[in-house]
């Protein structure tokens, strides 16, 4: 449940998340998001940056599998936000994804 709230919550933000802010999202300790990101990492999900927020060593996650938008890409893209399905490997409910309903808004904002 919380390694799938995670994974979505990566797969929405294509620049990254810090790990920190996940945990206060999904008011989660420290100790059970260290243990989920690194179970995300070991199954190549996502990856890990080394970041300073507010003078102190965090970690920024990015989903894996996005290094950038090529020609066809960009199609898939609507406000910066890349669509969350491509390579989504998670349990599918199209009618309560929330990453797949972000990307739908962006889409209708980008054409508005
Ligand atoms: S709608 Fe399905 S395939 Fe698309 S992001 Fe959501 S879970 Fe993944």
């Amino acid at each position: 449940m919380a390694y799938n709230e995670m994974l979505e919550i990566i797969n929405s933000h294509r620049e990254g998340i810090l790990q920190s802010e996940i945990r206060k999202l999904m008011e989660i300790d420290s100790k059970k998001c260290s243990r989920i990101v690194n179970k995300l990492m070991k199954e190549h999900l996502i990856r890990r940056d080394d970041e300073l927020a507010d003078g102190r060593k965090t970690y920024r996650l990015f989903p894996i599998g996005f290094i950038g938008p090529s020609e066809r890409h960009l199609k898939l893209i609507a406000n910066g936000m890349f669509s969350p399905c491509t390579g989504c490997n998670l349990e599918c409910y199209p009618e309560s994804c929330y990453p797949l309903n972000e990307w739908v808004l962006a889409v209708i904002e980008e054409e508005a």
